[in-house]
């Protein structure tokens, strides 16, 4: 275990009981990460799958790590609140000052709503289906710290937009380019379909493991850049990859994994669902040089049965798909396409062991790791890499 991550003092919240977003914030963080452990042993011992950690990678700074920042907007008595939803409600927590995020987040959000406030931007209620604003995002580049804030509103509309433009970027040079998302669906998904750029490029762009990315509001990036170039690494390291591999990237999002191991490989296959990452996983392929990674946009499992179905080689799958795991049918046709190795990164224990359990017919654990992404919350990280029997 990292010695680095003996924190001896926790920082405060005010409001931690109440947002309840911070599970573990009153324990030690060594603690945390004994928790975290025991969680991922259970949801394996629930399959009946023994489980052998070989190490937890806690963070250096577990406090100011995310990235992203959403924020819920309603009227209470009257009044504009913003703020974390409280877990599983409607009501929000007013926000003062979040310790998971950045100080740079935190000050632009304050501009951001004192701005709102004083335009007399009304907040959106979905019961009276009244208002316009929803959310508000923010997204931070790690490398520059500039920021792309996303207002998510009820309709196309958004009064006063020209001038909470002006004000925001005069006010926050941070700022480096404004959205507006148009959700007018009734669904706990922040963001809708429609995007239309209010201020700048419409994207910001980040490095990680020496690699630059665009990113937009609703592309999938990891929130925690430092545990994130530990958990690619641990990719590479897994992998032990050989220059004439042909390599499945699936789940691939704006192409992170694909494009950082594409110099040890012959050819990547990268597949993923959200067309607008898919857009941003070309321009990335191309602004860094990238020529042997193949993006494909479609369902990862319809993608995987095709390819069995044509009895393709593929040497390694490495599958990182959303916390609700994959499919019966996508693992099918891995053991169909019977690559060498498979390394599954997975935000979600349970659905990892659950999905594994089918791997394990023919395949073996070689090694599992663990990388606290989310400090003081009750998530973790999993990497896992199985070889053929
Ligand atoms: N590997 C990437 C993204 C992981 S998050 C990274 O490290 O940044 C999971 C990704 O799976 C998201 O980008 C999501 O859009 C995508 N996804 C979800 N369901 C999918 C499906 N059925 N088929 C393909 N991609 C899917």
């Amino acid at each position: 275990m990292n010695q680095n991550n003996k924190t001896n003092e926790n920082k405060k919240c005010p409001i931690e009981k109440k947002c309840g977003g911070c599970q573990y914030l009153s324990k030690p963080y060594f603690t945390t990460l004994d928790i975290k452990k025991k969680y991922v042993i259970d949801c394996f011992l629930k399959e009946k799958i023994a489980c052998k950690i070989e190490q937890i990678y806690g963070a250096k700074h577990p406090y100011q790590y995310r990235n992203k920042m959403i924020l819920g907007v309603q009227s209470q008595q009257n009044k504009l609140i913003y703020g974390f939803y409280q877990e599983n409600s409607h009501k929000i927590i007013p926000l003062d000052f979040c310790i998971l995020h950045s100080n740079n987040q935190n000050e632009i959000a304050k501009v951001i709503f004192d701005c709102i406030i004083k335009l007399h931007i009304h907040p959106y209620d979905e019961d009276k289906k009244t208002g316009i604003l929803r959310y508000v995002c923010i997204r931070e580049s790690y490398h520059t710290q500039k920021c792309l804030v996303t207002f998510v509103t009820s309709k196309k509309e958004l009064p006063f937009k020209e001038e909470l433009v002006k004000q925001i970027i005069d006010k926050c040079p941070n700022v480096q380019t404004i959205i507006q998302n148009v959700n007018p669906k009734k669904t706990s998904v922040v963001l809708g379909d429609q995007d239309r750029i209010l201020y700048g490029n419409g994207y910001i762009e980040d490095k990680l493991c020496g690699l630059s990315f665009q990113i937009t509001s609703k592309s999938f990036y990891q929130v925690n850049p430092e545990q994130t170039e530990i958990l690619y690494q641990l990719v590479k390291d897994f992998g032990n990859f050989q220059k004439n591999e042909i390599v499945i990237d699936a789940y691939s999002g704006i192409g992170t994994i694909g494009f950082i191991i594409s110099k040890l490989v012959r050819e990547v296959i990268s597949v993923e669902n959200n067309p607008q990452a898919v857009s941003f996983a070309f321009k990335n392929a191309k602004e860094n040089n990238i020529r042997n990674v193949k993006i494909i946009q479609d369902d990862a499992t319809h993608f995987l049965l095709n390819l069995a179905k044509e009895q393709r080689r593929i040497d390694t799958i490495i599958m990182d798909p959303p916390r609700t795991g994959s499919t019966p049918l996508f693992l099918k046709s891995v053991l169909k396409l019977n690559p060498l190795k498979i390394i599954y990164v997975s935000c979600g224990p349970d659905t990892l062991a659950r999905d594994l359990k089918i791997l394990l017919s023919s395949y073996n654990i070689k090694k599992i790791s663990l990388v606290d992404m989310f400090c003081w919350t009750k998530h973790i990280e999993t990497i896992a890499l199985l070889l053929k029997k």
